[in-house]
């Protein structure tokens, strides 16, 4: 494939924005890579879509081929698309017991991530967990998770024959609330298909404990069939995310985006193999990679762009240390602030500027205060930009007012320059060697 690809991006090497042809013929290759890595044709399809539209007419990086663009904006918007709101990794637990219900086919791995789940919680939480198993059907079942319950220290609820699913539950719920147990979880049964009864079954036990978590517990090797459970399990009972497993396999993972993409919701832990902590919270950048298979391009054009970044930063770096740093260098380093997701990202690029990262830091610069300090000069002439001692106690009322604020917010704003500027200075005279010196210091 990557070689395959490689042809693609060597006949597409012109720069400036992408075309609709350079997308389309990258796209081409995308989608190949996707349907190879199991994503659903339809999921598939829709998201090329998406994104063909997205890419045309975005700017292509110095030094990298519209190509290799595409493909690092395919990333991004798995990246996007796989991403849940919420920290997946952080289960709804408060208010104890909290009932949690594993749903999904036989053989899915519910039962060992019920285990590595139950583990978790107790490891890294502290808590105190009851597991259940609701799987009256396969003889075995309720000592596989006894025997599970066991080797992790975890309790298990007492078996009894005879009873049915519902009445288990129900045990469960009153042992979790007399033992004090923090969490239940219930381990259901599964079918090597969805059926009727199954789905009435998980539905009784879903409305006996109306549970805080409902977790689809998902082969990552199933392809399409996965899409179909995930979107039955969540129409019937209401999903509130998924556990993909045996992702220490060969499998790409496509899965992840598919059900995602169809069910909308987040992919929670993904299984890394059979033991007890084979377990990770899911990481949407990975499973992208792992989906679209296209590591080292993407990587390619992320690093050009690091590099361009970095050479602009220089560049008003230099300017700077000449001494020009009036109001418009101040406004472009608070518009790059902004762009690069605040000061730290910003000041890691620039040498020597730790110490004033800092600074402004502690002064409490988050997006919003950015935001009114470029208002704020953007309600200043030209002239008093490029020389804001000219400020007269007139001026200054009027520029605030225009942007809807205090004399005073102004006022912190001239001193912020006034100090960044001496600071510039300073640096300026040390001398480059110096001040790379004192910043490693
Ligand atoms: P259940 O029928 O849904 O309860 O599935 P089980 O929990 O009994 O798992 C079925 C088989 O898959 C067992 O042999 C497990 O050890 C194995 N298994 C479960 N999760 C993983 C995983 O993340 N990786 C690998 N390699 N095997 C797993
Ligand atoms: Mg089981």
């Amino acid at each position: 494939l990557s070689e395959r690809l490689s042809g693609v991006f060597d006949r597409l090497t012109k720069q400036g924005a992408l075309s609709e042809e350079d997308v389309k013929t990258a796209l081409r290759e995308v989608r190949v890579a996707l349907l190879e890595a199991d994503v659903s044709l339809p999921v598939a399809r829709e998201f090329i879509k998406k994104v063909q539209d997205q890419a045309t007419g975005q700017s292509v990086t110095k030094s990298v081929t519209p190509g290799q663009q595409v493909v690092k904006i395919v990333h991004d918007a798995l990246v996007d698309t796989l991403r849940g709101d919420e920290d997946p990794g952080k289960l709804k637990i408060d208010n104890p017991p909290a009932p949690i219900l594993m749903v999904g086919l036989q053989g899915g791995g519910k039962t060992t991530t019920t285990g590595k789940l139950a583990k978790r919680l107790k490891d890294r939480d502290g808590k105190k967990v009851l597991m259940a198993s609701l799987d009256i059907y396969r003889p075995a079942a309720m000592d596989q998770l006894a025997v599970l319950g066991a080797q992790i220290g975890v309790d298990t609820l007492p078996i009894v024959k005879g009873q049915k699913p519902v009445d288990i539950a129900k045990r469960a719920k009153q042992q979790a609330a007399l033992g004090g147990y923090d969490v239940y979880m219930l381990d259901t049964a599964g079918r090597l298909h969805i059926d009727e009864i199954l789905m009435q079954e998980v539905e009784d036990v879903r409305n006996v404990v109306d549970p805080r978590e409902t977790l689809l517990v998902v082969d990552g090797l199933t392809g399409q069939v996965a899409v179909e459970v995930a979107q039955e399990f969540d129409d019937k009972i209401g999903i509130s995310g998924v556990v993909l497993t045996r992702m220490d396999g060969d499998g790409r993972g496509g899965a992840a985006l598919s059900m995602r993409a169809v069910t909308g919701k987040p992919i929670r832990f993904v299984g890394l193999g059979e033991k007890m902590d084979a377990i990770e919270t899911f990481e949407p950048d990975r499973i992208a990679g792992r989906i679209l298979g296209m590591g080292d391009i993407v990587a390619l054009v992320e690093k050009a762009q690091d590099t361009i970044e970095a050479e602009q930063a220089e560049r008003m770096m230099k300017r700077m240390m000449k001494g020009h740093f009036n109001m418009n260098d101040l406004k472009m380093q608070l518009d790059q602030m902004l762009k690069m997701g605040g000061m730290e990202g910003m000041m890691s690029m620039m040498p020597g500027m730790g110490k004033m990262a800092k600074q402004v830091q502690d002064a409490g610069m988050d997006d919003k205060v950015i935001q009114r300090q470029i208002a704020l000069i953007q309600s200043m002439t030209k002239k008093e930009r490029a020389n804001p001692a000219l400020l007269q106690a007139s001026r200054k009322k009027r520029i605030a007012a225009g942007a809807g604020q205090q004399v005073s917010d102004l006022n912190k704003l001239l001193k912020m320059h006034r100090q960044m500027s001496d600071v510039m200075k300073k640096m300026g005279k040390m001398g480059k060697g110096k001040m790379l010196k004192q910043a490693m210091s």
